[in-house]
């Protein structure tokens, strides 16, 4: 069986976290709805990642999955191929849940999905706060990160994050918590480089965890205006050719030559393989350079439909969109069957 080694990155609280790990937002079809379909092959391609090395693993509330992801987990346990100590599980609290009191539930009811007694990071997924009935909350991120102290008090998370924070934002929860946050997951790729929210976060000691990491570069998010480069771009085969491995892989290198996590998600077995397969090369200084002049600022995770709410991370566009339900209400697992 294949076998990959992937190295890690120490948080500013001492807690070693992989450089690269599995992404499980299975994402929605185009009508927004979230489709359970790919769940049996994500379930059968994480189990496949465990087995070959995979120790990191990135989940939410959101995404419906944490029952079947702690099932995996828990067979893995079982059967021998992992300690629970040597898995890094990262899950999210979601915007209903940004009262301080509301963070511990949200992350007690992860742990209870999840069939977990911690989780090794939480974070708080977005900035804003929205109840489930779309009503703007405008409770301070403040207050909220107060819970996420809290929780990390009281042992249920080894390390505490946020997620879609801006500069801004960073700035101001630096300036006013007792416990800094260890990361900031954002949305980082060859087009969305971020460079002015990585040197603030990484000269201040808070890691950048990179989702969707392939921008619009793969078929299944390429849209007819995105921007290059797609998987054929000259440039980039050129690059890959040069060091004997996929552009994807060069993608994924360069994010790590930043000094960045990724967490690509893939329910394709020799994917899960190619995508950490990137610890044996090393990206010379030209092609590093190369790679970033890719980057023009171009989001795939634009979510406008809360462009409206306080504390928006991006920059807002014209357009206009009720939220999807979806995103509001949901039932978990499976079957979406449970809370
Ligand atoms: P990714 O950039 O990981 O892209 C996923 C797509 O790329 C899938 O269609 C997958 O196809 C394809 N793919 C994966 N590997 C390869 C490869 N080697 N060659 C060609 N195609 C490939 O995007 P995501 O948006 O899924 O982001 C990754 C993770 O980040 C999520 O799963 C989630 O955990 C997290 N995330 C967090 C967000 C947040 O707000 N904090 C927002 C969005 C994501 P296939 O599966 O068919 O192989």
């Amino acid at each position: 069986m294949a076998r990959v080694n992937i190295p890690s990155f120490t948080l500013n609280d001492g807690t070693k976290i992989p450089a690269l790990g599995y992404g499980t937002w299975l994402g929605m079809d185009e009508k927004f709805e979230f489709s359970a379909e790919g769940m049996p092959k994500m379930m059968d391609a994480l189990s496949y990642a465990i087995d070959i090395g995979y120790r990191h693993i990135d989940t939410a509330h959101l995404y419906r999955v944490e029952p079947e992801v702690g099932k995996i987990i828990d067979k893995k346990i079982k059967d021998g191929v992992v300690k629970r100590e040597d898995l890094f599980i990262t899950t999210k609290v979601w915007h209903h849940f940004h009262r301080e009191a509301d963070v511990e539930v949200s992350v007690r009811g992860s742990l209870r999905r999840l069939n977990l007694d911690y989780v090794d990071l939480v974070l708080m997924h977005w900035p804003m706060s929205i109840s489930q009935d779309g009503v703007d909350e405008k409770i301070d991120y403040l207050e909220t990160w107060r819970g996420f102290e809290s929780v990390l008090s009281k042992g249920l998370a080894k390390s505490i994050g946020v997620s879609n924070f801006n500069v801004e934002q960073m700035k101001r929860l630096l300036a006013n918590c007792k416990v800094p946050p260890s990361t900031n997951q954002v949305e980082i790729n060859l087009n969305l480089g971020q460079k002015e929210l990585v040197d603030y976060c990484q000269a201040n000691n808070v890691l950048i965890v990179a989702y969707s990491p392939f921008g619009t570069m793969v078929p299944s998010r390429s849209a007819p205006n995105s921007p290059e480069p797609k998987l054929n771009n000259p440039t980039m085969v050129a690059i890959g050719k040069k060091y004997g491995k996929s552009v994807t892989q060069v993608t994924l290198r360069y994010l790590y030559q930043r000094g960045i996590v990724s967490i690509p998600k893939t329910v394709t077995p020799s994917r899960v393989v190619e995508n950490a397969s990137i610890f044996d090369f090393e990206l010379d200084k030209g092609d590093m350079e190369t790679l970033a002049k890719f980057d023009n600022g171009f989001r795939t995770v634009r979510p406008f439909f809360w462009q409206d709410y306080q504390n928006y991370p991006f920059e807002k566009i014209p357009d206009k969109m009720e939220i999807p339900e979806s995103l509001r209400i949901w039932k978990n697992g499976l079957n979406l069957d449970i809370d």
